[in-house]
């Protein structure tokens, strides 16, 4: 069979493992453990028995009227909504790198980035993250052939953040769109959301697969200024986002006392894990997001969670050639994870690393 040549070259993206309800606590994919708001739940059984065998709102309006609201934007028109923002991600690709092109992400990151490059038949560009975690001034030259820098913030898998004053000072440096990516940034204490006014060529993108506790329905989008939602609407599917995905999107950002309680509750677990873990002798990165990146001087992370698995219990083990390897676990409830720092303990027992008395 005669693909292109694109895809013929592109290593395909391995997302976290999703393996079937109920067997595993799943510490690997930063979903939320706790369910949506009951309105959501409300909502998306309400457009399950609406007008089903009609098309949805193309643009998705109602979405976009209330995340305007949410967010303090000045209309509706500051907004585009996705299947997923792994979708909004795709149309910013596709709308603004060509074949041959490049675009620009830091190391380690979001490693979907360089797959959506792939597929557009152009190239990625991988800049490194100074110790500790922060960005060289090479991420910010710019580049003729360079068309869009994608910055996740917080970062995964560090949950790291790039002060704003800093992602300012990088679009004016670049002549490309600079796409902050706060998929996390429910969690963190600031976000870009008011440079996108001041800035054409910052562009955020938010997702509802973690803070909001909708993984499963898809539902992401775009805040940038109206001319670019435009000329992006172009390129999506008529029909991007489904009835039940819009209701459901639609009714969480009416949810954001729901929201704020469930963050500081996520947070203040996110705190307890990460003093956990260094006290079991880990360094730990300190974390803005709903996940928190250790690696133990010893090393032996592959096996850690091998043993974790083992006992149902999914963590991510992540290695990232040329910089290191570590272990990426999503905050849960409480349960949760004292049952995962529990089994951590019996790990490192069955594996001889010192554990603190
Ligand atoms: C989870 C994640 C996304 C994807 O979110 P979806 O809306 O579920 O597609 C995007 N960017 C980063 C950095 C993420 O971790």
């Amino acid at each position: 069979m005669q693909y292109r040549p694109a895809l013929n070259k592109m290593k395909p993206y391995v997302p976290g493992e999703q393996p079937p309800p109920g067997k595993f606590i799943k510490l690997n994919t930063n979903e939320n453990p706790y369910p949506p708001p009951a309105e959501v739940v409300k909502a998306i059984q309400s457009a399950a028995t609406g007008p089903i065998n009609r098309y949805p709102d193309p643009m998705a309006t109602s979405f976009r009227r209330a995340a305007a609201d949410a967010l303090g934007l000045p209309g509706p028109e500051w907004v585009l909504a996705g299947n997923g923002s792994d979708e909004i991600l795709t149309l910013l690709v596709r709308g603004f790198v060509g074949e041959g092109e490049s675009l620009r992400l830091p190391y380690p990151s979001y490693i979907l980035y360089r797959t959506l490059a792939d597929i557009q038949g152009a190239n990625w560009e991988q800049v490194p993250f100074d110790e500790p975690w922060e960005l060289p001034q090479a991420f910010g030259q710019s580049r003729d052939d360079l068309k869009l820098v994608l910055l996740p913030n917080p970062n995964s898998p560090s949950g790291t953040v790039v002060p704003k004053q800093q992602i300012s000072e990088l679009a004016e440096s670049l002549d490309c769109p600079l796409v902050v990516d706060e998929a996390y940034a429910d969690f963190a204490e600031d976000n870009c959301l008011d440079l996108v006014q001041s800035n054409e060529r910052i562009l955020v993108t938010r997702t509802l697969s973690k803070s909001y506790g909708l993984a499963g329905i898809r539902f992401g989008f775009l805040v940038a200024q109206p001319h670019i939602v435009a000329e992006l609407t172009k390129i999506k599917d008529s029909y991007n986002c489904d009835a039940i995905s819009i209701a459901a999107a639609t009714a969480a950002m009416g949810c954001q006392d729901w929201l704020s309680d469930v963050v500081e509750k996520m947070n203040a677990t996110r705190q307890r894990m990460a003093d956990r873990l260094s006290a079991m002798g880990f360094a730990v990165t300190p974390s803005h997001a709903n996940f928190v990146w250790c690696q133990h001087p010893e090393g032996k992370h592959a096996e850690i969670h091998q043993y974790l698995k083992q006992s149902q219990i999914l963590i991510r083990y992540m290695d990232f050639p040329d910089w290191g390897d570590g272990l990426r676990i999503s905050v849960g409830t409480d349960e949760q994870i004292d049952a995962c720092l529990l089994m951590m303990e019996r790990a490192m027992q069955s594996l001889n690393m010192p554990l603190p008395a």
